[in-house]
């Protein structure tokens, strides 16, 4: 495995949200007690790690905390500020848990917990566990779950999907996605604009909704959607922007994407109204999750609770920094691990959330990422889980243990994004002016044949030639994420701007359709960027994670300028979706029907998937990638070809029939022909 720490430094920074330097100096503090850990003061919370259970008679409540002296609850009549309405004091039961049960119906009331270790009270908090919370993050609520289920929730199913070799991920930010004015949506920048339907741009081309069914994406990646800090929820009007990869409670919506945020319940029944919409659309949603580190640790739930025990610490007692924003959390302890799996299930369970992308998986352990993939499985066999399988810094737990890329193979059902493919493609993370394979320059195609083969071992890709990895760290072709760009970094279209020279008219257009011709008829999972259909720019800006929504927004009159780009998104995903040769879902099975031919000369990559791959109708088919700034000849052999892929164009029943020996493929273009079985 591959890691270089400075690559691996700057990826955390971007990642940071909020004042990074404010959290670095928060690393500098002694976290409490931190040295002196040992697992035997820790007994395990057994069953539920409910904190709040509500009945109109009586309201209970929990909180794991071993090492406390004494813990209360505070009773308060509102989300933040005023006084406690009511006190009790909780009584410590057999596994290092505080329980009380106070009578009477509370919903409606704000709770807090607040322990006290070695004579000092640590300040109160929501919880580690809160399900719902006040305006902010910093009470919980008191709120009957059950009454947030909007109408028809019991009936409310996940589209039926073929494993994961079926997957089309498609990432979006909820603000990126409807905020600018040209979306025709209602609830900007809400979850409730994932709702709306018959939306449309100014040139009445589908928006929202509407736009997500016709592109034909399967999965729709909602960029961190838990309650984070960043935004302040009581300052909705200044209209500030995240990415929110700043954890504050990991089992709550997030505020300030609800119509009204001191309303608890309408964040919850608002996210749940997404799903559900989603669903009926015949979308899966993936929840990013980031449980490699919290917003700030000093004042997190995990230290307010049980101090030292949810970070990993270095041997002075400060935080470890494997997320390079300020702390790591530690999954191989057992309440960690139990904290990260039954957190997954809830949002499996109340929420119906069809997948998981785990940030910085690689501070994660092995041991727990497997243990999150088979409880999910038992949920819904059909579960997609993937994440970036590496980390900010090292992260301090032996890299054995890590969930990192290189051991992907150890996790079998969970995929990693492919760095390999996707600078091989666009050039280097770490310089946005240098550009490889779609720029013209030569060296990257090994990389891509790497990635095009899903990541799994291939006898033609020569693993000396690929970048960052000596071995084909997949053991099968759905454990590769494939893409050419994220929200991280800069967008497609701004790379190519910023890497290739001199974009003549038309090329920007035509680099971008080569490189997701890459990225969909890769072996591994393609994943798209938001808007990179509509050929969005974030007008150059590499790390947007709070730049306003003037650069991130997605500006939908580009559906309209940019027609033929869309129209190339959409066929390309039909096509994968209508041929199975495109997804094998199998190394073996790629090893076997996947054949690069040889080429002579840089710019040029060819493959064909032969003898009715994975039982496709078409006996062969041919697939050129070409980056060259020239028209291109590649000798296939005598027969008649289908061509169905052509400068720019898709269309499945055929653009024509090219006759071999020699077929052209013109310059910076995709060519995609099937032969006749004769
Ligand atoms: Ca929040």
């Amino acid at each position: 495995m591959f890691l270089c720490s400075d690559y691996l430094l700057i990826f955390g920074m971007i990642k940071c949200s909020g004042m990074k330097m404010i959290l670095m100096a928060a690393t500098l503090l002694l976290a409490a007690n931190a040295a002196d850990f040992h697992e035997e003061d820790y007994p395990v919370r057994q069953g539920s790690l409910d904190e709040m259970q509500y009945s109109p008679q009586a309201t209970s409540f929990h909180l794991w905390s071993p090492r406390a002296e004494k813990v209360r609850v505070l009773l308060y009549e509102e989300g933040q500020g005023g006084q406690a309405c009511d006190s009790r004091d909780m009584a410590l039961g057999t596994d290092g848990t505080w329980h009380v049960t106070v009578p009477g119906d509370l919903r409606g009331k704000f709770y807090a917990f607040h322990v006290r270790i070695d004579g000092k009270w640590l300040g109160e908090t929501p919880g580690i566990f809160a399900k719902a919370v006040g305006i902010g993050g910093r009470r919980g609520a008191v709120i009957d779950l059950a009454a947030t289920d909007p109408e028809g929730w019991a009936e409310d199913r996940s589209p039926a999907m073929d494993g994961p070799a079926s997957v089309i991920v498609y990432e979006m930010h909820h603000r990126d996605f409807s905020i600018h004015p040209s979306s025709g949506i209602v609830n900007k920048g809400k979850f409730l604009a994932l709702t709306e339907e018959g939306t449309t741009s100014p040139e009445g081309l589908p928006t929202g909704l509407d736009h997500l069914k016709d592109l034909g994406v399967t999965h729709v990646h909602i960029l961190p959607s838990f309650d984070f800090s960043s935004i302040d929820e009581t300052a909705l009007e200044l209209n500030r922007y995240n990415w929110g990869y700043d954890p504050l409670n990991y089992n709550v919506p997030e505020g300030s994407y609800s119509t009204d945020p001191a309303r608890p319940e309408v964040r919850i029944r608002e996210f749940k109204q997404m799903v559900q919409a989603l669903h009926r659309h015949g979308l899966r949603v993936v929840l990013d999750v980031v449980y490699n580190h919290t917003s700030n640790a000093r004042s997190s739930a995990f230290e307010r609770t049980a101090p030292g025990y949810f970070y990993r610490l270095k041997p002075d007692g400060t935080f470890a920094n494997g997320s390079g924003c300020g702390n790591e959390t530690a999954s191989e302890r057992p309440m960690m691990r139990k904290y990260m799996v039954e957190s997954v299930l809830y949002w499996m369970r109340e929420y119906h959330i069809d997948g998981f992308r785990f940030d910085l998986m690689g501070v994660h352990d092995i041991a727990t990422m497997n243990a999150i993939r088979e409880a999910a499985c038992q949920v819904d066999p059909q579960v997609f889980i993937y994440g970036e399988g590496w980390a900010a810094e090292t992260p301090l737990l032996e890299a054995d243990s890590l969930a990192m890329k290189g051991n992907v193979a150890r996790m079998p059902g969970i995929a990693a994004f492919s760095d390999e493919m996707r600078d091989a493609l666009r050039g280097p993370w770490d310089d946005d002016a240098k550009g490889a394979f779609l720029a013209g320059k030569p060296g990257d195609e090994e990389s891509l044949k790497f990635g095009l083969a899903g990541a799994v071992s291939h006898p033609q890709v020569q693993m000396d030639k690929v970048n960052y990895s000596t071995v084909a760290w997949a053991a099968q072709p759905t454990q590769m994420i494939s893409y050419v760009s994220c929200h991280d970094d800069m967008c497609l279209a701004d790379r190519l701007k910023a890497s290739v020279p001199d974009l003549r008219p038309g090329e920007l257009e035509r680099l971008d359709m080569l490189a997701q011709t890459a990225v969909l008829t890769s072996q591994g999972v393609p994943f798209l960027f938001a808007g990179e259909e509509v050929l969005r720019d974030k007008k150059g800006v590499h790390n947007s994670y709070r730049s306003p929504d003037d650069i991130n927004a997605i500006d939908w009159t580009n559906k309209a300028a940019f027609r033929d780009v869309y129209a190339y998104y959409k066929g390309m995903i039909a096509l994968r979706k209508h041929h199975p040769a495109f997804r094998l879902g199998d190394a073996d099975l790629v090893r076997k029907h996947l054949e690069f031919l040889p080429v002579e000369g840089s710019g040029l990559v060819v493959f064909r998937l032969k003898d009715h791959a994975g039982g496709d109708s078409w006996q062969e088919i041919l697939v050129v990638l070409n980056a060259r700034r020239e028209a291109a000849s590649v000798r296939v052999g005598k027969g008649r070809w289908t061509a169905v892929v052509k400068d720019g164009k898709v269309r499945e029943d055929g653009l024509g029939v090219l006759a071999g020996p020699v077929l052209t493929v013109g310059p910076e273009s995709a060519l995609i022909v099937w032969k006749e079985d004769r």
